[in-house]
């Protein structure tokens, strides 16, 4: 039976962050993991770039139920102290757009900070570890393990999510959560493409390929970014970001005009070139491939301006900018980014991400019902919650 003072089980974002800290408080820290290579969903995230942080994260980019458990967390352990700590290591980043900082290289250099951390912090990590069993005992944990018995004081659940199954994600930190008595908020894949009914898919799936400004508005909530046509439904920063405040049998409403009137803009064109046809006029503003498909889908007549009544461009601008579509619903966990929902956080002190009834249990990371918008505000939070457990465990 080895005994440490800390076990984290998951060797993702948030457990290793935490680990590094536990350690360089002089604790003796363990880190398991069931998958055989470590870090591989930040080696894939940001396209291979890893999207680190975000430099306007703030609680206000989070969805739990109870929102202001993660404002302890965000603002003891901040974006600019992670930037600090990027910098630190000499990592080149820049900002994409929207405040998300991505490497300039490769996100491998980010497992590599999490690692050497590690390592100068005297944490070990084990990959290839099943955990098969948790139990507690007078002063903390016992487990069993495909590599054997341990023993620790603390325990820190990190296993994160459901999201992409084939990256090693798997309900095991819910169970441990409800092993011990906590409850979980319901879960479901968050920015994730959505997939359409077949009259919408049928027309659609040709536009294959195209990306739009847009605004997407679901549920009081609206993000401005691109929309993505695929050839299995719709994809694409904003499509992602409301996926997130989607219920399903909701419409999502897509304003395809987000920065201007495009109803002045058809009055316009009508008073100065009246011969000229709608699709032409479209045409300015959106890629041919996109009017003529559009056209059809939303109804609409292809005449010279001239011909339509004010009433009729009133309806052709609300066709493109209040386009309500009723997604058939999403492409699930394989694909998508996050798992909204999780670990009751009002079971656990914002304070420290201890269970509140359960002395040295700690949740951290996406395990728990805290979930970023796109941007950097996930790897936020594990850098965050996982720093403050840190100093605890
Ligand atoms: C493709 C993709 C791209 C992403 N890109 C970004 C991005 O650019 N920016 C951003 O902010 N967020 C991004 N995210 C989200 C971000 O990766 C997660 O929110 C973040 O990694 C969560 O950290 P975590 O440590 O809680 O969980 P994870 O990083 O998921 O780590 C959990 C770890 O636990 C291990 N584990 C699971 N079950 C067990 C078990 N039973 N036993 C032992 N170990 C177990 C897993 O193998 C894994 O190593 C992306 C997600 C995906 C899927």
């Amino acid at each position: 039976m080895q005994q440490v003072d800390v076990i984290i089980i998951g060797a993702g974002a948030a457990g290793l962050f935490c680990a590094a800290q536990a350690g360089k408080r002089g604790r003796s820290v363990l880190v398991l993991d069931h998958a055989k290579r470590i870090g591989g969903k930040i080696l894939m995230s940001g396209g291979g770039r890893c999207n680190f942080t975000n430099m306007y994260a703030e609680p206000d980019n989070f969805l739990s139920d109870n929102p202001h458990y993660c404002k302890s967390a965000l603002s003891r352990y901040s974006q600019w102290d992670f930037i600090g700590l990027v910098s630190d290591y000499d990592i080149a980043y820049h900002e994409k757009t929207l405040g998300q900082l991505f490497c300039d290289d490769s996100a491998k250099q980010i497992v590599n900070l999490l690692l050497s951390e590690c390592e100068k912090a005297g944490a070990k990590v084990q990959s290839g570890c099943t955990v098969q069993s948790i139990d507690r005992h007078s002063s903390g944990f016992k487990l069993e393990t495909s590599l054997g018995q341990f023993q620790c004081e603390s325990l820190v659940i990190a296993t994160g999510g459901l999201s992409m199954p084939k990256l090693g994600a798997s309900p095991f930190g819910y169970k441990v959560a409800e092993q011990f008595g906590l409850s979980i908020k319901p879960t479901c894949a968050g920015l994730v493409p959505f997939t359409l009914h077949e009259q919408d898919k049928n027309v659609l799936a040709e536009l294959s390929g195209i990306s739009l400004e847009a605004s997407a508005e679901c549920n009081n909530t609206l993000f401005k970014e691109n929309i993505l046509f695929t050839h299995r439904g719709l994809s694409g920063p904003a499509v992602l970001q409301i996926s997130s405040y989607w219920q399903p049998g909701q419409a999502v409403e897509f304003n395809l005009f987000p920065n201007g009137d495009l109803l002045a803009e058809l009055i316009n064109t009508q008073i100065q070139q009246p011969d000229i046809l709608l699709s032409t006029t479209l045409a300015r503003f959106y890629p041919k491939r996109f009017v003529q498909t559009a056209l059809g889908y939303f109804a609409l007549d292809n005449k010279p301006l001239k011909q339509y009544q004010g009433k009729q461009l009133e309806e052709v601008a609300e066709a493109f900018t209040a386009w309500r579509l009723k997604p058939n619903g999403t492409e699930g966990y394989r694909t998508a980014e996050v798992t909204l929902g999780g670990v009751n956080v009002d079971q656990l002190s914002s304070k420290t991400m201890m269970a509140k009834d359960i002395e040295g249990l700690y949740f951290i990371g996406e395990v728990v019902d805290v979930t970023g918008w796109l941007g950097g505000f996930n790897f936020q939070w594990a850098w965050s919650s996982g720093w403050v457990a840190g100093q605890e465990v």
